[in-house]
């Protein structure tokens, strides 16, 4: 069993807040394990509590068109959740509840190591991104550590708000060109001569 899978295992088995005495299934994550791109969601929905998988209901539908929308598949990037278990009714995650799960969410970095981590969401973002607007920074990024950051608003935004849905696919495809900057930083470290070149 690989590094992730364990970790996995173990967040299936997390009692660390309150509601997994309310969760069907946690909710992980899935994807590759050498994924240059992770999304990160608000928490699981009824849908994803049911099968134990992320974004497997109408906003993982618009999710799966928008990584496609960059020539890519959800088996190719990782997906994951700031709260790994749904909180019951979909309300909105506490602050405690919250604190108890971003140890996860850490680990999963650590061991996939992206190249960038896209916000999906206000709790996404806020982790991120702390004290900023989503309606000022969608579609823009942070590099930090060599992780380059991006915010976007949730999929489940334009299924509300339709006039988000352009907003939404613009800022997705803005991802493919922060991708390559993000090779060339990681290229340039590895050759300290044209380091230069790349830093920022
Ligand atoms: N919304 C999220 O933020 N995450 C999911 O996994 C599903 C819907």
């Amino acid at each position: 069993m690989s590094t992730l899978s364990q970790l996995h295992e173990e967040i299936t088995l997390c009692t660390r807040c309150e509601l997994s005495k309310y969760r069907t299934k946690a909710v992980p994550g899935e994807g590759s394990e050498n994924a240059e791109i992770m999304f990160v969601g608000e928490a699981p929905g009824w849908h994803e509590d049911q099968q134990g998988r992320p974004f497997v209901g109408p906003a993982g539908q618009f999710l799966e068109l928008l990584i496609g929308s960059i020539g890519l598949r959800r088996e190719q990037v990782f997906i994951t959740n700031v709260i790994k278990s749904r909180p019951p009714g979909n309300r909105d995650p506490l602050p405690a509840e919250i604190l108890a799960c971003r140890h996860w969410l850490g680990r999963q970095i650590e061991l996939i190591c992206p190249k960038i981590i896209v916000t999906l969401g206000r709790y996404a973002m806020a982790m991120f991104f702390p004290g900023k607007s989503i309606g000022k920074i969608h579609g823009t990024a942070q590099r930090r550590d060599n992780i380059i950051y991006y915010a976007m608003y949730h999929p489940a935004a334009a299924l509300h708000q339709q006039s988000l849905r352009r907003t939404i696919e613009e800022d997705m495809l803005k991802i493919p060109s922060l991708l390559a900057q993000a090779k060339s930083i990681t290229e340039a470290k590895q050759s300290p001569q044209q380091l230069s070149m790349f830093e920022v």
